[in-house]
């Protein structure tokens, strides 16, 4: 079986594939811990206790609630129940989270969570993860296609039964088969023009599954995170407010007492952007930006515990947060839709598994809780690897026909051949701009119309043809840029439709100026997104509820 993507999702579900006895690979356009989840800073969530009184209940209802009663209550059920055990899996193999005095692992408040539940190794979680995780693929001798580049994936007899895919290194197109294969792609920040999310960081998982028709889920919901560095768009984790942090406004207020009174600087994070966005357009920010205040924390303990975020504001913004406070605003970051998937990962084509930040189990629904992402990554790694590995063994043949690796080598010499259309980066830009202006933090009809008709010209501008002036085998980052942009402009698609459709405002989906208000009797359902020729189409399924009724959402 096949893993693409090698970041804690795919490494973690290659690592229980493994141990179910399949013979497993991973594919993966980048080196493995150069993946994206390694630049996750602030931690990683489960109801351990060690802080203060918390059960996996507890953590259920704190995500049904944030999800703004869209996440799957049956999916968070599960991750919640099994993400103990998984951290404690990570500690045996050697995770070096941050401890009490008393031994046990540490575990900081994060947003709108009802007890301090994340556990962390300082402000460089991902990057200790994704170490720990790479170090057991070695130990096992997975094998993995290090910088190839998965651009189809092969569709045959109903299954998906391989990848085929673009040797970064050396050039050229290798057909991969798979009895399974499980998408662990990440996520696509980089269809907006500033984001927390790397350049490898394009939706290509998602398109790769849109195109053979499977359902994508819920792809209105981009997160937007309220600590984003002014003006490069890097992030400040969460664990920053975790720690004390304050968020000001150009007066020295701390405004988020008026937006939530209860949690201040750790309500949910659709929340605390919204409270940023309405600072600044109503002019009590600061070129564009709020303070994030953390001199009070003292300098031993933001050496302790935030050093990254310290340099990271030192070297990007030029601030030492234990001295001044530092500019920040709301950043595109995380993606809430996605492949759908089973709480298993399994899609609806037979042999396709997602997990991670590119599926949408949903745990998450319209609006994700820091540090609950690094845990989907890790309990639904597992579940899809274990599951992918069950149905791979279980069934004997790959049938990849031999026309389907001639039909993609016509496709890409094509590609490679064109001249005389526009460079892609010029439409990459225009799509970045336009996401971002048209639809962030709030968002409002004729902005999305537009938005809509702007994609529809930039669809047209690439379909057209796009000029790869790079010809060459080796790194063409020219030719892959290309196919990623195409994969963006039709997730992006994806994103206006459900989006202009969706009349109310929900988690991160905001519309103050005409849907105020979240309505349930309309709009308590997931939106689905099929590729059709004529472009998105878009269908709705029930939210699976378990036994939390939806409440206001107060923090
Ligand atoms: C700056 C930042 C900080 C964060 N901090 C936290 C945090 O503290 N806690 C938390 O819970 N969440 C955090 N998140 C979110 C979380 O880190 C991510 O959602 C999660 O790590 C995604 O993991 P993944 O395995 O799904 O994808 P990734 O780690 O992005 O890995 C994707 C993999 O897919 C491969 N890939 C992609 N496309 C292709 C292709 N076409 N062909 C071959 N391979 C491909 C890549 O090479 C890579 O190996 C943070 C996110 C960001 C951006």
């Amino acid at each position: 079986m096949l893993v693409v993507g090698a970041g804690c999702a795919g490494m973690r579900a290659a690592i229980e594939a493994y141990d179910a006895g399949a013979d497993v690979a991973v594919i993966s356009k980048l080196h493995p811990t150069r993946s994206h989840s390694g630049a996750a800073e602030g931690g990683i969530n489960a109801a351990l206790g060690n802080a203060a009184e918390d059960s996996p209940e507890i953590h259920a209802f704190d995500t049904v609630k944030g999800s703004d009663y869209i996440g799957d209550q049956d999916a968070i059920e599960a991750f919640t129940r099994e993400a103990p055990a998984d951290i404690i899996q990570l500690e045996n193999w050697g995770a070096f989270f941050s401890r009490r005095d008393d031994g046990k692992l540490a575990q900081r408040p994060f947003g709108a969570a009802g007890s301090p539940r994340t556990v962390y190794a300082a402000d460089i979680t991902g990057h200790v993860l994704i170490q720990v995780l790479y170090e057991q693929l070695v130990k096992r001798d997975i094998k993995v296609y290090e910088e190839y580049f998965a651009w189809k994936l092969v569709e045959n007899d109903g299954r998906c039964q391989g990848v085929i895919c673009w040797d970064l290194l050396n050039g050229g197109l290798h057909t991969i088969g798979g009895k399974t294969v499980v998408l662990a792609t990440g996520g696509q920040g980089r269809i907006y023009r500033t984001t927390t999310n790397a350049y490898a960081c394009t939706g290509d998982g998602a398109a790769m599954a849109y195109y053979l028709g499977v359902a994508l889920k819920d792809m209105e919901f981009m997160q937007f995170h309220p600590t984003t560095l002014y003006p490069s768009g890097i992030l400040l984790t969460e664990g920053c407010r975790g720690e004390g942090a304050y968020l000001i406004n150009s007066e020295g207020e701390r405004f988020m007492k008026r937006y939530a009174p209860n949690a201040m600087e750790l309500a949910s994070r659709d929340v605390v952007s919204r409270s940023e966005q309405t600072e600044i357009d109503e002019g009590r920010g600061i070129n564009g930006s709020i303070y994030l205040d953390m001199r009070h924390l003292g300098a031993e303990k933001i050496i302790e515990r935030l050093p990254g975020s310290r340099e990271l504001s030192m070297t990007f913004a030029g601030v030492d947060p234990i001295y001044d406070p530092v500019p920040v605003r709301p950043g595109a970051h995380y993606h809430m839709g996605g492949v759908e998937t089973d709480n298993d990962g399994a899609t609806e084509l037979t042999g396709l598994y997602a997990a991670g930040e590119v599926a949408c189990v949903s745990v998450h629904g319209a609006n994700r809780l820091g540090g609950n992402s690094l845990m989907e990554t890790i309990t639904f790694g597992r579940r899809a690897g274990r599951a992918a590995a069950e149905w791979a063994l279980s069934h004997t043949t790959i049938d990849v026909p031999v026309t389907v690796e001639a039909d993609a080598e016509r496709e890409l010499k094509a590609m490679l051949g064109f001249s005389g259309g526009e460079r892609p980066w010029q439409i990459r830009q225009d799509l970045g701009t336009s996401m971002l202006e048209n639809f962030g933090v709030f968002r409002r009809e004729e902005q999305m119309a537009k938005q809509i008709e702007i994609l529809e010209e930039l669809k047209e501008r690439y379909d057209r043809g796009v000029v790869i002036e790079d010809k060459g085998d080796v790194f063409n980052s020219d030719l892959t840029q290309a196919i990623e942009l195409g994969n963006m402009i039709e997730l992006a698609r994806c994103m206006l439709q459900a989006g202009i459709a969706r009349k109310e405002s929900r988690g991160a989906h905001a519309r103050p100026h005409d849907y105020p208000k979240r309505d349930d009797e309309n709009f308590m359902k997931h939106s689905i997104s099929r590729h059709t020729p004529e472009g998105p189409e878009l269908s709705y399924a029930e939210v699976r509820v378990t036994k939390y009724e939806p409440m206001e959402r107060t923090y």
